[in-house]
């Protein structure tokens, strides 16, 4: 009837988060690294959109790639009619990742790139004749996103209860934050040590039914847990003693956020699949990828159909044109600006920034390793309360981040210049005080 549509969540209930739900916090324009509210209020961006803007906001060169793609060709079915860009993007993906980790299959969110790595892994099994190996094995404070295969990899029990018995089976290990990692930046011991509950597992369940172990490198959206040295490594070994294959989540992780360009690299241990998401586009295109070691893949796709082996997977949107140009135009970005080499260079100065919080009473506990930081304050009221109102609070007083429970995550972009990082930090300070 000509009435403007209220921006209220009786339209789009569908949100996770209760507050938002009744109270939407709306912006209506992002430039560099800075969003902006209908009103034209600025609020600095620390958490690089979500995880998904390294290279700032609105970035001109990605825009205008995908408008010439959209109309050189907008759409093709790429499972049945390739396009050249599809393939030159799968190949400088595979360049980004260690020796032999280098086939690449394309999908549309985080959530489908774990779905289809589970799926991968349970064909690579069957193909080798042990379709026995059903299990998967995650951590307790893992996020794996909200399909069906990662709700049930992810530890969080909120997200997994109301589904129960149609999920898959998975089985979780504890999560690796221990208190002698408290303010740690990963340098914490003892690591090896809690990978030891993946060998409680394996000799729980038996490894030879479990298919794969699942891992963000750095758990991300559970608080930034950042794993002692030795702990992936050793995780390696314990996979590799029972033919399970390791999945690292670089969802978060992927695309220089460590300081690497990816955290197979930072850790040094090579998995053999590694999904990626978020900033493959720098934002600008929903967009994700697994990449698969070759001679997992040469399994799966060399096995006789009789056998049964076959994925019948793919997404009608897999490697969209306007996704791929968009995510070449973010890599010549990334590298062109040396953008992961500015990562680990600003690192330094962001955690040194957020690491001088300690002194603040309620803050109990600081994380961080590259462009990836994260606090907790002392629960207040219900758990969870103390952070969405500092989440709430922040973005009031100009500065965008997103909490999870009673911690906060802090991922700025990686073009974001020292002065914002201290105003950012500044901002954290004076509402902690005041909380
Ligand atoms: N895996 C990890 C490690 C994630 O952080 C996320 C999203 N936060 C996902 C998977 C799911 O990604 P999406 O929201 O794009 O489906």
């Amino acid at each position: 009837d000509g009435t403007p549509v209220a921006m209220d969540n009786h339209w789009m209930p569908f949100t996770p988060n209760r507050a938002f739900r009744a109270e939407p916090a709306i912006v209506a324009r992002a430039e560099g690294v800075h969003y902006f509210d209908p009103t034209g209020r600025r609020i600095l961006d620390g958490s690089s959109g979500l995880f998904t803007t390294p290279a700032g906001h609105g970035r001109r060169e990605i825009a205008e790639a995908v408008g010439r793609q959209l109309m050189e060709l907008d759409y093709t079915p790429s499972f049945l009619r390739g396009h050249p860009r599809a393939f030159e993007l799968a190949g400088r993906i595979a360049r980004l990742m260690p020796p032999g980790l280098d086939r690449i299959f394309f999908a549309n969110s985080g959530s489908e790139a774990v779905d289809s790595a589970m799926k991968i892994a349970l064909a690579y099994h069957r193909a080798r004749g042990e379709g026995q190996r059903q299990i998967f094995v995650s951590r307790e404070r893992a996020y794996h996103g909200v399909n069906f295969g990662g709700v049930a990899l992810s530890g969080m029990v909120n997200n997994r209860r109301t589904f129960g018995i149609g999920l898959p089976s998975a089985v979780h290990m504890r999560h690796t934050h221990i208190p002698e990692n408290r303010f740690s930046r990963g340098e914490g011991e003892h690591g090896a040590d809690l990978a030891e509950d993946l060998a409680r597992v394996a000799a729980t369940h038996g490894g030879e039914s479990i298919a794969a172990v699942f891992v963000e490198p750095v758990a991300g959206s559970t608080g930034v847990l950042v794993p002692p040295k030795g702990y992936l490594a050793r995780l390696r070994e314990i996979c590799d003693r029972h033919g399970i294959l390791l999945v690292f989540d670089e969802v978060i992780t992927g695309f220089g956020r460590t300081g690497r360009a990816f955290a197979t690299q930072a850790f040094g241990v090579t998995p053999d699949l590694i999904t990626m998401a978020k900033a493959i586009t720098n934002g600008a295109q929903p967009m994700s990828a697994v990449a698969v070691k070759r001679a997992v893949c040469d399994v799966v796709m060399n096995a006789a159909p009789e056998g049964g082996v076959e994925l019948f997977h793919g997404y009608t949107w897999s490697a969209h044109p306007a996704a791929c140009a968009a995510a070449l135009a973010a890599l010549d970005i990334y590298e062109g600006e040396l953008l992961f080499e500015r990562a680990a260079q600003m690192s330094a100065y962001f955690l040194d920034q957020l690491f001088a919080l300690r002194d603040i009473p309620i803050v109990t506990d600081i994380r961080g390793i590259g462009m990836l930081g994260g606090f907790d304050v002392a629960p207040m009221g219900n758990p969870g309360q103390r952070g969405h109102l500092l989440q709430r609070r922040l973005f009031e007083e100009g500065v965008h981040i997103k909490t999870t429970g009673d911690a906060a995550i802090v991922a700025p972009a990686f073009v974001m210049e020292a002065g914002e990082i201290d105003r950012m930090c500044e901002t954290f300070r004076t509402v902690l005080k005041a909380l």
